[in-house]
């Protein structure tokens, strides 16, 4: 280093992103103006000249700032010219250096510089710093491999500490501020313990780079593995005929035709990769055929044009459904919002009344009217969460559920849904199929509608959703309180014959290929058939029976032109009639007619009671429900508070039994509305006073003897009608409710209210005993308490 002596003035080459070490070689291209100058300089003194980093690499004008003020003294070796006026230079590091003076800016940098001498290290110190540095270094070239063993031995064979530092920072080091940090350190100790933690971060950097290029080694091999073995599946299955590639391609045609939206074009596309490259005979083909042909058959974005024109929905409605005003009505109304607000309401209709009402069949209008497509599905009996969501596809024939297999058959997002006998949803242990029913009607919710199948969330939004149900009481709470109810109620037998008329007849008619000059029936005949071959709320069984002749009047027509109906044709197409025109029998004792509410509509129940020797005791049958026991035990007990003004020994149980059954049918039979029925029926088995014919009644008995009110009124009055009763007997406070069913009813019938059941007896009973004073019985203070025997 002697050779250089302090304040020498030399050339200054600023190093862009470089720094050189004492004692290192490099190669570096020139090509600044500023530079060529100097380096010429140089080269008339030996090639020495002083370089030094720029504090930042990407300036190009530099002022004498821009530098670091320690740098190396070099000599320049070697100069290439290459291309225009750039040079390529070998330069070896001689001495560190610092300046003390920049003396020139142009037309080169010069400085006035002094080397910079070495300050040594307490030997013992700087030895064991050595050693560990050695270690470091040894571990350094292992990694990576790119060390020859001179290299090493050259490291290995510096025995001064300072030019071992900066052998070791010269193979090392990569970051130019750590090179010129150990520029920097005159201190050699300092140097030495600078060092290690950046050896240490070089050679972290370095696992993490091997384990980098390691991994992406694999992967690419692992990509080229797979696809050798793909494209020798592909050639084998070839030459075997069979290839699921065809079938791939297909499914692609159809993709790429389809709109979808992005990430479910994604998703078809790679599961049709995926299943291009089963085998033919894999297990797991159907099930990926299957899924994607649903992806591809579900409506993403086909959608029908709503025609909300309320003129023509009406008169559509009108056409396809005779009477059924309130609901009509309705249905305008909800179609006249839709059309104002131009969007999917969120309301839920959901009609409720008997079977055969029309209840499907005016939805499917709904959906004509508006030019939309048409979709049922029963709920009737669905208690796996599964059918409604469908099973998750590693179960073997998994499906989606039948919210899915409905959008799928519509083929729009926008069809009308119906959702049929929401009353009968079960729920057990495999799941309550209520919850996921709440994401379908939630419009808050359904627009991302999970199906396990399908995976992808799917939007039922644009649905309109319409529901029905037979009894309000037992569709499910959360579900109930989001719907709208519309009531349909059951029909009178005038409007069957008008429904019959108009529409069931014409369409069997129409169905079975004959026209109104190939087959005449009467009104009164199809009164007949309404009366004599159905009994129901609705006008199902009479449109089946109605299909029925037309079958018979087509085999009949095979032979002769025309078939006129008579009464004996009905009977020969029909058989015997299965009901008769009720002409309610003679009075009887211990008979009453009650009137049930059911999910069906109203029924008739017919109350018997008989008395016989026995002691005290009270037998309910019929497979009587709980409220109905309890009804039957509330009527006696009022008997027995009442036995003196009724005519009967005071203690008249003590040797008589009583029987109160109820014959079996097919209604279920519970609620209390049967009290009074019950009651009288007592009454008259106990007295033998006769039950007036053609009376029936309903209502609640309390232990004193008040009657309260009961509920399905309307039903009640028809079923009364439909069974040739001329009175009904009802609960005074139903007297308002009466009001509103419509007159076309209560003008057929002969109503009485009571608020006693005291005011009932000589209403119903006939014959009564000489004791009885109608106004006396209410009078009594409390009900006597029961006699053990009589519970
Ligand atoms: P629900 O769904 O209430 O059980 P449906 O809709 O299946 O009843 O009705 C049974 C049949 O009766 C259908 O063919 C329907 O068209 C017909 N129908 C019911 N009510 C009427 C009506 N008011 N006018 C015309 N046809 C009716």
């Amino acid at each position: 280093m002697s050779e250089f002596h302090e304040n020498q003035t030399l050339p200054v080459i600023p190093l862009r992103g470089l720094v050189v070490l004492p004692g290192e070689s490099m190669r570096c291209d020139a090509g600044r103006p500023k530079t060529i100058a100097a380096m010429k300089t140089a080269m008339t003194n030996e090639g020495i000249a002083f370089f030094c980093a720029q504090k930042d690499a990407t300036k190009t004008e530099l002022k004498t700032e821009d530098m670091h003020t320690v740098g190396t003294i070099c000599r320049i070796k070697q100069v290439l010219k290459i291309q225009g006026d750039g040079m390529h230079i070998l330069v070896t590091g001689l001495a560190r250096a610092r300046v003390e003076e920049f003396t020139s800016s142009s037309p080169y940098f010069e400085a006035v510089v002094s080397p910079m001498e070495d300050v040594k290290a307490n030997p013992a110190f700087a030895e064991a710093v050595r050693r560990r540095v050695m270690e470091q270094f040894a571990e350094y070239a292992k990694l990576s491999d790119r060390f020859t063993s001179d290299q090493f031995n050259t490291v290995l064979m510096k025995t001064d500490v300072g030019e071992f530092a900066d052998t070791v920072a010269q193979y090392t080091l990569i970051k130019v501020e750590d090179k010129q940090a150990i520029l920097e350190k005159i201190d050699q100790q300092e140097r030495l313990e600078a060092l290690m933690p950046m050896l240490a971060r070089e050679m972290e950097i370095m696992r993490i780079d091997k384990r980098i290029a390691l991994q992406m080694r694999q992967s690419i091999e692992q990509n080229q593995k797979e696809y050798y073995l793909r494209e020798k599946i592909k050639a084998v299955q070839k030459e075997l005929g069979e290839d699921t590639s065809k079938e791939a391609d297909e499914l692609f045609e159809r993709l790429e035709k389809k709109k979808m939206p992005e990430d479910v074009y994604q998703r078809v596309y790679k599961e049709i990769e995926r299943l291009r490259a089963f085998p033919p005979g894999s297990h797991e083909l159907p099930m990926a055929r299957a899924y994607i042909e649903c992806l591809l058959d579900l409506p993403w974005t086909e959608q029908t044009e709503d025609n909300l024109d309320l003129a023509h929905a009406r008169q559509i409605l009108e056409e396809d459904h005779y009477g059924m005003e309130p609901v009509k009505q309705r249905i305008i109304e909800y179609l006249a919002v839709q059309k104002r607000t131009q969007a999917n309401s969120g309301q839920i209709l959901c009609f409720i009344g008997p079977p055969g009402v029309g209840k499907t069949s005016i939805a499917a209008s709904i959906a004509r009217a508006m030019g939309r497509k048409f979709v049922r599905m029963s709920l009737g009996g669905v208690r796996d969460e599964a059918e409604i969501r469908g099973h998750r596809r590693t179960y073997i024939g998994a499906m989606p559920g039948r919210i899915i297999s409905a959008m799928r058959q519509a083929g729009t997002i926008n069809p009308v849904l119906l959702f049929d006998e929401i009353d009968k949803l079960g729920s057990d242990y495999r799941g309550d199929p209520t919850s996921a029913m709440l994401e379908v009607l939630d419009s808050a919710q359904n627009f991302a509608f999970r199906d396990h199948f399908l995976e992808i969330p799917y939007d039922l939004s644009h649905a309109m959703i319409l529901i029905t149900a037979n009894d309000a009481g037992n569709i499910p709470k959360p579900l109930y309180d989001r719907m709208e109810i519309i009531e349909m109620p059951s029909y009178l037998a005038t409007e069957k014959l008008q429904i019959a008329r108009r529409h069931l007849l014409p369409k069997q008619m129409a169905k079975h290929g004959i026209t109104r000059a190939l087959l005449r029936m009467t009104d009164a005949q199809i009164q007949s058939v309404i009366d004599e071959y159905t009994r129901e709320a609705g006008v199902r069984e009479l449109e089946r029976v109605l299909g029925a002749i037309c079958r018979k009047a087509v085999c009949e027509l095979d032979e002769k032109p025309r078939v006129v109906l008579s009464t004996r044709k009905l009977r020969e197409y029909l058989g015997k009639p299965k009901y008769r025109r009720e002409t309610p029998a003679g009075n009887k004792v211990g008979v009453a007619t009650g009137l049930a509410w059911t999910s069906v509509g109203g029924e008739t129940l017919s109350i018997e009671a008989t008395a016989i020797p026995g002691k005290g005791n009270i037998r309910l049958t019929g497979h009587l429900g709980d409220v109905m026991q309890e009804s039957g035990h509330a009527a006696m007990t009022y008997v027995r508070a009442n036995s003196e003004q009724l005519g009967l020994d005071k203690d008249f149980y003590s040797n008589l039994d009583v029987h109160i059954h109820v014959p079996q049918g097919a209604v279920p039979k519970d609620g209390p509305s049967a009290g009074i029925t019950m009651a009288t029926a007592l009454v008259s088995a106990l007295t033998g006073a006769k039950v007036k014919a053609g009376i029936a009644m309903t209502g609640e008995i309390t232990l004193r003897g008040r009657v309260l009110p009961i509920g399905g009124l309307r039903e009640k009055l028809l079923a009364a009608i439909r069974a040739g009763m001329h009175t009904v007997i009802l609960p005074e406070e139903n007297r308002a409710d009466v009001a509103e069913v419509p007159a076309d009813i209560t003008d057929l019938l002969h109503l009485e209210y009571v608020s006693e059941f005291g005011q009932v007896i000589p209403l119903a009973l006939d014959d009564l005993p000489a004791t009885f004073h109608a106004g006396q019985i209410n009078d009594i203070p409390s009900p006597m308490p029961l006699s053990s025997a009589m519970q």
